[in-house]
């Protein structure tokens, strides 16, 4: 029912070979990474198809794109599009990647007591004290969901990755990032400060999995699937002995 084809030096002689119609190349080519060049891959990279028929038309169902230290799979789900998968973001570590100027100065606590407010409250992250206008960068990649003041928050970014994954950044003194932009891991996104409810300059830095915090210096890093992965997980294993 379905058929492997890998592709040499460049993937339009395979996607001609394979039946592919110029329509079902677009819809493959809108969700490769842009690191690479279908048109001429280089030495390390590999790429593989999993076609299938469909209405008497090639199809294309998942695909891996690797080189020689990533893999990427891409599967195609109901909407029609292909949805990517890097084994290395499926691993991510979640937790802030400290500056040697900062320190933890607040730990992730469902009862703490707010230090300006003197209430009882959850703290539902992790405060890096740092000092002013140091770098900030997202933890994850994905599109920016928030970029906006909120009195409490002061200035601060929400960035949604995949799987269920949010990340926010809280009391900047300055946002580099507009909404609907996409990050990646490690992009400057912010300058660090203390707008807001805050008692010094700092970051605090939340995690959230499906909307509920999660503290993520605990959290080990693994195979975390959203609803979306489930669906296409749900998919895999009819295609996955032709990926390898
Ligand atoms: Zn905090």
């Amino acid at each position: 029912m379905y058929s492997a084809d890998v592709v040499k030096n460049e993937f339009y002689t395979t996607a001609t070979r394979s039946g592919l119609e110029a329509s079902e190349v677009a819809v493959l080519k809108k969700s490769i990474p842009g690191a690479f060049d279908l048109r001429k891959l280089k030495k390390n990279e590999t790429m593989r198809l999993v076609v299938g028929k469909k209405s008497g038309k090639s199809r294309v169902v998942a695909y891996t794109l690797s080189t020689s230290k990533k893999k990427f799979v891409a599967y195609r789900v109901s909407d029609n599009n292909f949805y990517l998968m890097s084994d290395s973001a499926q691993f991510a570590s979640l937790t802030y990647p400290k500056p040697p100027s900062a320190r933890i100065s607040s730990s992730f606590s469902p009862a703490r007591v707010n230090p300006v407010s003197g209430k009882t409250s959850p703290h539902n992250g992790i405060d890096y004290s740092m000092p002013m206008n140091t770098k900030i960068v997202s933890v994850t990649s994905g599109t920016v969901t928030k970029a906006e003041y909120n009195k409490t928050m002061g200035y601060y970014i929400e960035v949604t990755g995949n799987a269920g994954v949010k990340t926010r950044y809280l009391h900047l003194n300055k946002i580099l990032v507009k909404k609907d932009q996409l990050v990646g891991q490690g992009s400057s996104i912010a300058l660090s400060g203390n707008s807001g409810r805050s008692s010094g300059p700092h970051l605090h830095y939340e995690l959230l999995m499906n909307d509920k915090p999660i503290d993520s210096l605990a959290y080990q890093p693994q195979l975390r699937l959203g609803k979306l992965e489930q669906h296409v997980y749900a998919h895999i294993q009819q295609y996955e002995q032709y990926l390898d």
